[in-house]
């Protein structure tokens, strides 16, 4: 069943409880999940905190997965996810997405999971090198790790999610997630699982957003973010000290912008022109303080300066709500245990139906399994 055929439009969307969450999560999925929750075109919104999957890389440090659960809720409803229109939940309370996974482990080769690209880099990331462990300096690949994108097609189609608002990273998790959908339909000929839509930002840069050192993507394994949750004098001291254009020694150099992260950022949150008149007004937008850079004469202190303002202006309301949250972190733990009992419930319904497609659903199905039984029994003595 293509997601267009469904009735119900469902986003599923999530991110793992490794640390707090930065500037690349806001751009790449958290600010497209609010403006989608405040549409009121989607039926449902289910946010997952997906500690399992967290612990594919962790699995000797579950304490780090466990303190950041609160945080990442935090983080969620700072940025304006609003659990009266949206459910957000924990990946490992939620016992039907194992057994999803388990089946789903059968509809994929492991040739096919190793040419995945996102799961290829993040293992070089992490020193994963995929060979047994000789040498005690390397480490082996756990199954878990080189599995996950699996556990992911169970997170998503546990829910019947038609959209995944996410990064550019998760392109063939979604390619993985629709090939299983279809193979699965196809075995137990069936229609039982929903083939998701990606939804990427439609601004390039904010489909990977580089961290603070221009080198990669922003992210919490590699220490290149700027937080949802960092303080006004940490921000200023990142953005006075990120990556520019080593070859912009003298103020009249001509200087470069791309791969300058200054002007990377501008692309990624400047909202309008409106914001040049306010903290800038010598230029009139991005593309004529752009020239001016390239052809000299724009320093880096000032092109900082500026990016602190537009930053402040995201950045601000998000830690003025955090602050009220933290006061009640009782009901951020409620809200999350609502947001899992929802989940619970609309995954066991989606287990009951793979398992009936699959007729292994045992103990609803006495009377078929009974009178099979029992014609089989006859059929074996006729042919005696
Ligand atoms: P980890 O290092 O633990 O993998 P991460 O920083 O990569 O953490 P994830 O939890 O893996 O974050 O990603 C969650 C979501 O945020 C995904 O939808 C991903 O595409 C998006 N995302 C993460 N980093 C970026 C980024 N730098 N730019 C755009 N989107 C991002
Ligand atoms: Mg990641």
């Amino acid at each position: 069943m293509l997601a267009k055929d469904c009735e119900k439009k469902i986003i599923l969307t999530g991110d793992r409880p490794t640390g707090k969450l930065h500037l690349g999560h806001y751009v790449g999925s958290l600010m497209r999940r609010v403006e989608l929750q405040n549409s009121g075109k989607f039926d449902e919104i289910n946010i997952l905190v997906a500690d399992d999957q967290a612990l594919t890389d962790n699995w000797d440090n579950p304490k780090k997965i466990r303190d950041n659960i609160i945080e990442v809720a935090l983080d969620y409803l700072s940025v304006g996810i609003d659990p009266d229109k949206s459910f957000i939940c924990i990946q490992s309370a939620i016992p039907a997405l194992h057994a999803l996974t388990f089946y789903y482990m059968n509809m994929v080769t492991t040739q096919r999971l190793s040419r995945n690209p996102t799961v290829k880099s993040e293992m070089a990331l992490r020193g994963f090198n995929g060979s047994s462990t000789e040498n005690d300096n390397e480490a082996g690949l756990p199954a878990g790790f080189f599995t996950y994108p699996v556990s992911q097609t169970a997170d998503i189609t546990a829910f019947k999610a038609t959209n995944v608002p996410v990064g550019e990273d998760q392109l063939p998790m979604l390619e993985q997630a629709k090939e299983i959908v279809r193979k699965f339909n196809n075995t137990y000929n069936c229609d039982v699982l929903v083939e998701p839509d990606i939804m990427l930002p439609e601004n390039a840069t904010q489909r990977r957003l580089p961290g603070l050192d221009g080198k990669a993507k922003m992210s919490k394994s590699l220490g290149n973010c700027i937080y949802l949750s960092d303080d006004p004098k940490t921000v200023k001291n990142k953005i006075m000290s990120m990556y520019t254009d080593p070859t912009h020694i003298n103020i009249s150099d001509p200087g470069h912008v791309d791969g300058n992260m200054v002007f990377t950022y501008l692309d990624a949150f400047l909202k309008d022109d409106s914001q040049f008149a306010e903290y800038l007004p010598e230029y009139k937008n991005l593309d004529e303080m752009k020239e001016h850079y390239l052809k000299g004469g724009l320093g880096d202190v000032k092109c900082k300066k500026f990016l602190l303002k537009i930053m402040e202006e995201t950045l601000e309301p998000i830690r003025a709500e955090r602050a009220k949250w933290v006061q009640d972190i009782g009901s951020v733990f409620d809200i999350l245990k609502a947001g899992t009992d929802h989940a619970v419930k609309v995954t066991n319904e989606t287990l009951n139906e793979c398992r009936a497609a699959m007729r292994i659903n045992y103990f609803d199905d006495k009377p078929s399994i009974v009178a099979d039984w029992e014609a089989w029994e006859k059929e074996s003595h006729q042919a005696q």
